[in-house]
Order: C-alpha cells, then structure tokens, then sequence
C-alpha cells in the first residue's frame, strides 16, 4: 500500500473548489463535504492505485450527492432556458479518466471538471 501523491488530492480538490466557486457555492457547509470526499477519496486510492484517474471525478460526485442531500442541486444545468431546472452530471460516470460535466437532459458536455 504506497501513498497517494498529493499533488492528486490537491489538484481534485481546487477543481471542484472552483466549480462550487463558479456557482456561488463555496460555503463553508460544500467546503466541508469536499474535504471529507477529498479524505475518503485519498483512502480509496491507496487500496487501489490504478483508480487514480478517477479520483477527481469522484470527489466531485461525492460533494453533488451531499449536497443534493443537504441544500440543492448542483451544479445547475445553465443552457437549457426551456426545460425545468436540472442538473449537470460527471461523465463517464466512473469519474474518469477525463471528467466532464454532462447535461442530464440533452446529454452534451458542458464543460470539464473545473472549468464551469
Ligand atoms: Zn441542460
């Protein structure tokens, strides 16, 4: 069992900071569901180092469930004016290896995990 880079953690972490940010979401109740999806996240990957590649994208879908739970959906679908609100979600959904947000409705990317 090695350790998992940092640098892993910290980059999942600042890409799904910035797209709580980009959403006005960044309160310190999301910043508390990122830090601990960001601890579960590092002990899964240790158990499996190959999962590496989808360690942001799960971070990313552990915050959106919480949440979803606990305050709203996130982060909201902005490009369909016409359809009821909606969400986007992480494609593929394993997290990775390349993470986009997906419109659940129209199935097209939106944008890549971080860049909302
Ligand atoms: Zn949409």
């Amino acid at each position: 069992m090695g350790a998992v880079d940092n640098a892993l953690l910290l980059s999942a972490r600042s890409r799904v900071l910035a797209d709580l940010a980009a959403r006005r979401l960044a309160t310190p109740a999301a910043v508390s569901a990122l830090e601990d999806a960001c601890s579960t996240r590092r002990w899964w990957a240790e158990q499996w180092p190959e999962g590496e590649v989808y360690v942001a994208g799960l971070v990313a879908q552990d915050v959106q469930d919480v949440l979803f739970e606990t305050l709203r959906r996130w982060p909201l679908c902005l490009r369909c004016e016409d359809l009821p609100e909606h969400a986007l979600f992480i494609h593929p959904d394993l997290g990775g290896p390349h993470p986009v947000w997906v419109c659940e409705e129209t199935g097209q990317s939106v944008a890549d995990l971080g860049r909302l």
